[in-house]
């Protein structure tokens, strides 16, 4: 009840604030399309192991990694296959004691077809999942088309389809995964820049959904946190791409078709996205107070 409360306490703020805009009222939607439910402070109860009371029943569930801390919130989603997972949120209370040990430090800059840039010079590619899966998931979505609505024949064509998306993502997910581990063990602190992604989408168009910086920058946090390793992020305005990462030079505009660039106060050439990293791990390095590092220098060691 509490959380259906806020939900349409939510929705109707919303309304409120845009319906100049055209935005409408919050309606009603069919079962089948309520997709999770929140309970907060009551309606469930562990009952140790792997068995959770919701309401008046119990219900056995698989433990993917062990609830420790107060459970603050438990959601159920379901997923569009019809898979039901729990999300558990708790409060651990600790609060991240981070020791900026001797190690390396490195800034990177986001891109379209490079995804990372590194300021080392490393440039990491972006995998195109979605382009990969293009041909599956034009086939699956015309099969299912093709099916009458309503049908059995149309259900199970919807779960295929369903299942080569969640495919991309899970694929997505795992190199994720693979690209945090690799950079803490390579860096002690990681500098990036504050994602604007509505900006982004408005510069790059759809495309930033297939190479879903927001979800590895959350896999980055989690295991920087586990190993002890730093993520830090500096100010979404700071102009990483106009400034010169060697004299400090800051350039009037710079068009993004532009690659390369000539300072035209200390003549060194910046290739655009290392001039950036090179910036982020700049800002980044000062920030949490590692002082004023020396220009010029790629990767230093602090
Ligand atoms: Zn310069």
């Amino acid at each position: 009840m509490q959380d259906i409360c806020q939900r349409i306490e939510k929705a109707y703020q919303l309304f409120f604030k845009h319906n100049k805009k055209g935005v409408r009222p919050p309606g009603f939607r069919k079962v089948i399309k309520y997709k999770s439910f929140t309970l907060k402070q009551a309606g469930y109860k562990f009952l140790g192991g792997n068995k959770v009371k919701i309401g008046n029943r119990v219900y056995q569930f698989w433990k993917s990694r062990e609830i420790e801390g107060t459970v603050k919130t438990l959601t159920i989603k379901r997923t569009p296959l019809g898979e039901l997972f729990m999300v558990v949120v708790v409060d651990d209370g600790s609060k991240q004691e981070v020791e900026v040990k001797t190690g390396k430090i490195a800034g990177f800059d986001f891109g379209l077809k490079t995804f990372l840039t590194c300021s080392d010079g490393t440039r990491i590619e972006s995998p195109q999942f979605f382009k990969q899966s293009l041909n599956a998931i034009r086939k699956a979505s015309s099969q299912h088309s093709k099916k009458l609505k309503g049908s059995s024949n149309r259900e199970r064509a919807r779960k295929n389809l369903v299942r080569r998306y969640e495919d991309i993502s899970h694929r997505r997910r795992d190199g994720a995964w693979k690209l945090a581990h690799e950079l803490t063990d390579k860096f002690d602190i990681l500098c990036f820049e504050t994602l604007n992604l509505k900006g982004m989408q408005r510069l790059w168009g759809r495309k930033i959904s297939d190479l879903a910086f927001g979800e590895f920058l959350q896999i980055l946090e989690w295991v920087a946190k586990k190993k002890n390793k730093l993520v830090v992020f500096i100010d979404q305005w700071y102009p990483s791409s106009k400034t010169c990462s060697s004299c400090g030079h800051i350039l009037e505009i710079i068009d993004l078709s532009v690659r390369e660039w000539r300072c035209p106060s200390c003549q060194s050439v910046n290739g655009r996205d290392e001039n950036a990293a090179r910036n982020i791990q700049m800002v980044g390095a000062s920030t949490i107070g590692l002082g004023d590092v020396s220009r010029a220098v790629p990767a230093i060691a602090v």
